[in-house]
């Protein structure tokens, strides 16, 4: 074999090649896909400003020796043509920049995974399939969106959401409703753990994906990952050329797919430094990292309603990568902000540096405030802002007291007629809806 194969998170099934991990989605032993070793960064990006150029430098490795080796290029010019800045906070006093995600069509950074997987399936896919490929998505807000944005107008592929009822904000709700043609709403009364489940059951089950061709878009799925890892590679080199410094990365989380590619980032030997998760009152990850014990708990509804995960399933890939607590520990951590702090935060904040933060991008700067003052002081620090503060208007509008500017690509969407289907949280119900 030559070039890098795949491997599942819990060592149960046979290595694959990348085109094939990212049909796949998941491993058959229930694993998620991991690079039998994380590949060597090769020639150096020839413009750190271009996600498309950086992409080509730090992905390479991943792509080394598959069929889609040659598509790399292409697929990274059409997938990642969204620019990433990383802005400077002039008002703070410390060196703190915001790593912004969110000038995508849905203007989350999902967009950036959803776009590159539904690129690189499109020249995966049979040349005459009998039937469509059917993309089931549990979401929690943000990834359906995304990926129906992103495989919207791909007459080979279904879009199949499940999202939450009540659990969304309307302007999410309707990211997720606007789409018609190849995409399947399907509001579901339970949380996004039923969501997610049912996914997992409708792959799991015999009858239904020999009938229907399933594919995975959630974070589980290899091919949103690796394009995450070009946005922390891109950032992080311009701020170790602008400040000769590594910058250190916090992150809000929820499924830990932003924070998996960070870390792979990082091992490959990108400049970043430190890397603290912010996790709302969805307290399994920062419990873990305190006590050792990994206990997965139903999700609790907050204020960052794309992070409500009781049971993040990117933790595969994070002990894959750091077998032991200690490990892990050593090289990550955690934090909880609930919804009361991450209010006072987005207040605090507005009035202190005029930045306006999306609800999840608020845990994010308050984990940045609990540091000790000369760790901000020391290292640039950059907020990893994952979506725009538009998407939550209910909740960010009346915190600082003004209107918040809709980019123009939400606005476009927000006009847009919506279709959904309500469904009970059942395999039984999402297999009838697939019909
Ligand atoms: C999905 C999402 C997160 C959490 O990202 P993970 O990769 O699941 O950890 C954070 N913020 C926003 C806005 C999101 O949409």
């Amino acid at each position: 074999m030559s070039g890098l194969y795949f491997a599942s998170s819990r060592g149960g099934a046979p290595l694959v090649s990348l085109s094939h991990a990212i049909t796949q989605g998941l491993a058959p032993d229930g694993g998620l896909y991991v690079p039998m070793q994380l590949p060597h960064i090769g020639a150096p990006p020839s413009d750190i400003s271009d996600l498309r150029q950086v992409a080509r430098a730090a992905l390479a490795g991943f792509f080394d020796g598959d069929v889609l080796q040659d598509s790399l290029p292409a697929i990274a010019d059409a997938a990642l043509d969204i620019c990433a800045p990383t802005t400077a906070v002039p008002a703070c006093p410390d060196p703190l920049f915001v790593l912004e995600l969110y000038h995508g069509p849905t203007a989350a950074f999902k967009d950036f995974g959803a776009r590159f997987l539904a690129e690189s399936q499109q020249r995966l896919r049979p040349a005459s399939p009998a039937q469509p490929l059917n993309i089931l998505v549990a979401t929690s807000g943000d990834t359906g969106g995304a990926v129906a944005a992103a495989f919207n107008a791909r007459p080979w592929a279904r879009v199949v959401i499940l999202y939450p009822k009540g659990l969304v904000s309307e302007r999410q709700e309707r990211q997720l409703t606007c789409w018609g043609d190849n995409v399947l709403s399907l509001r579901v009364a339970g949380t996004f753990d039923d969501c997610q489940r049912m996914v997992k059951e409708a792959f799991r089950d015999p009858t239904l994906s020999r009938k229907h061709r399933f594919s995975s878009a959630n974070s589980i799925n290899i091919g949103r990952l690796l394009p995450q890892m070009v946005y922390y590679v891109a950032s992080s080199l311009q701020i170790a050329a602008r400040t000769s410094l590594k910058p250190s990365y916090i992150i809000p989380a929820g499924n830990l797919g932003n924070a998996c590619a960070a870390l792979w980032a990082r091992a490959m030997g990108f400049p970043l430094g430190r890397i603290i998760l912010a996790h709302n009152s969805n307290r399994t990850v920062p419990d873990f990292f305190s006590t050792g014990r990994w206990q997965p708990r139903p999700s609790v509804a907050t204020l960052a309603s794309a992070m409500d995960v009781g049971n993040p399933s990117n933790m595969e890939r994070l002990q894959w990568q750091f077998p032991t607590w200690e490990a892990m520990r050593e090289h990550l951590s955690a934090e909880s902000v609930d919804d009361a702090t991450i209010r006072a935060r987005i207040k605090g904040d507005f009035m202190q540096y005029g930045r306006e933060w999306c609800p999840h991008t608020a845990t994010a700067a308050e984990v940045y405030r609990r540091l000790l003052p000369a760790q901000r002081r020391m290292q640039p620090w950059v907020l990893v802002a994952t979506a725009h503060p538009a998407k939550f208007n209910e909740i960010v509008e009346p915190l600082i007291g003004k209107p918040i500017e809709v980019p123009e690509s939400l606005a476009a969407l927000l006009r847009s007629a919506q279709r959904r289907l309500d469904l009970p949280p059942t395999l039984e119900a999402l297999a009838a809806a697939l019909e």
